[in-house]
């Protein structure tokens, strides 16, 4: 086994083991009666893909750094207790997005990104990620698919940065293709930005009721 792939074997392991300590720390709170107690709460972290010199999808004149910005902004005004890992157009390695997150021991990472697909203008819709063998990312996701009404659904993956080093339930969420006609007119429209910022939220905070 190469290092780099022992170390994301560990980290992995790591997540794994981080989410049984964690329902086991629950449980325990629960017998307790202490679950309520918003000062267990440790917030939200929102993450806008890409940035700077890496734009990520591109279509004509629009970038995919700038819609994830926006929609990030919009999600992250709806929370007291939360830190973004840019606020501008800014390049951030994956590896400090994973690490921000981390060091604020956020309680719930979501990850904001736009989709493109050479197989548009037939393909398009939402899809919500979740890091692989995560029970509470999994439930995450769902959830926020479920309140998009995500046509593309959930799936899993251990190939995101992002989701394999973040040690909370996390989830990246693909907004849409910047490259399909009708998601693009929704994509770059103040109005869909603030329902789908509106719908993340709202999902978060009914399964999370600490996170404010
Ligand atoms: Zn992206």
């Amino acid at each position: 086994m190469e290092m780099r792939e022992l170390l994301e074997q560990v980290m992995a392991d790591h997540k794994r083991l981080d989410e049984f300590n964690f329902k086991k720390g629950m449980a325990t709170a629960a017998a307790l009666g202490v679950l309520a107690n918003p000062a267990m709460a440790k917030g939200l972290y929102v993450d806008p893909g890409h940035g700077g010199k890496d734009p990520g999808a591109v279509h004509q004149e629009y970038h995919e750094k700038d819609i994830n910005l926006q929609v990030a902004n919009k999600l992250a005004s709806h929370f007291k207790d939360v830190k973004v890992s840019r606020d501008g157009d800014t390049f951030i390695s994956l590896s400090n997005r994973a690490k921000g997150a981390n060091e604020k021991d956020a309680d719930v990472f979501v990850s904001i990104h736009v989709n493109s697909s050479d197989k548009a203008p037939t393909t398009n819709g939402s899809e919500v990620w979740y890091y692989t063998g995560s029970e509470k990312g999994k439930t995450l996701a769902n959830d926020i698919a479920t309140a998009l009404g995500s046509e593309r659904g959930v799936k899993d993956t251990t190939k995101f940065s992002v989701l394999k080093n973040t040690k909370m339930p996390a989830v990246l969420i693909e907004l849409g293709f910047i490259n399909d006609e009708t998601d693009r007119k929704n994509l770059l429209s103040d109005k869909w930005q603030n329902d789908v910022a509106q719908k993340i939220a709202n999902a978060i905070k009914n399964l999370y009721s600490g996170v404010k």
